[in-house]
């Protein structure tokens, strides 16, 4: 998310292009948003119409690294997303003048672990202060969200984008939430799915064949499975 202030908002929805004057930089700061930013509910639509694509045609033959790290979620396997794990801390920033830092969208002062130059990169990777800014991804979550149905799956988004507020008034909420709750809630009956057909020692995409059998099944003016509100041969089954 590219953060900003009321004090920075004007520069940072300017941008970097030709429009931009002041080059603004970005920090860890303020809980506007430029207007170029997704909204908070349209990255979870977004993937949810590309899921659908995805169950039909694509399962075993197109990688996706946000369906491929819900299964590990949903299996109890490490996912490839550090946004989406418990805790974090593998993704150092090391710039050029040799300082390292935590993680490369931390690259502020209080982040800062020290420099190779000066002591080993081993001691700072291992490092207690790196090792509580990995920890502290789960216990600085919400309580909104430690009793979250899809916590085991979205693991409250990268610490990066929590600046929004529960609705019970509690800050450190992600901007994403309403996205993340729409897409995991939405996966979860076909995550099950490939859960199951894994622990009997089949193919996942096995799902792709059971998915089309439903579809054809299903009405042309039935509503979409996507919940997009359109009917089913107006939207996903276009192509059926
Ligand atoms: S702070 Fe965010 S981007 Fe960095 S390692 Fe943690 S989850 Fe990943
Ligand atoms: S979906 Fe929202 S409430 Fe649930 S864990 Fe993710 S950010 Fe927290």
């Amino acid at each position: 998310m590219e953060r900003a202030t009321p004090e920075t908002l004007a520069a940072a929805n300017a941008g970097w292009g030709d429009r931009g004057k002041l080059r603004p930089l970005y920090v860890l700061d303020g809980s506007l948003v430029t207007e170029r930013t997704v909204s908070p509910a349209g990255y979870g639509r977004f993937h949810v119409a590309v899921f659908e694509e995805w169950v039909r045609r694509d399962i075993g033959e197109i990688y996706v690294q946000m369906f491929d790290t819900a299964l590990a979620n949903w299996v109890g396997e490490p996912g490839a997303m550090c946004v989406h794990s418990e805790t974090c801390g593998s993704q150092l920033a090391l710039e050029h003048n040799g300082d390292l830092y935590s993680c490369d969208h931390f690259v502020e002062p209080r982040f800062k672990l020290g420099n190779i130059r000066e002591l080993p990169i081993l001691d700072l990777v291992t490092s207690d202060q790196q090792r509580r800014f990995g920890q502290d991804k789960r216990e600085s979550l919400p309580a909104f969200c430690r009793s979250c149905d899809v916590r085991f799956a979205c693991h409250g988004g990268c610490p990066k984008d929590r600046f929004t507020m529960t609705p019970d008034g509690e800050p450190g909420l992600h901007y994403l939430c309403p996205s993340y709750k729409l897409f995991f809630g939405h996966i979860d009956p076909v995550m099950r799915r490939m859960r199951d057909l894994l622990a009997a020692g089949r193919a996942p995409s096995l799902v792709v064949a059971e998915t089309r059998a439903a579809d054809a099944r299903r009405g042309r003016n039935d509503a979409c499975p996507c919940a997009s509100g359109r009917k089913w041969k107006a939207c996903h089954g276009t192509a059926a």
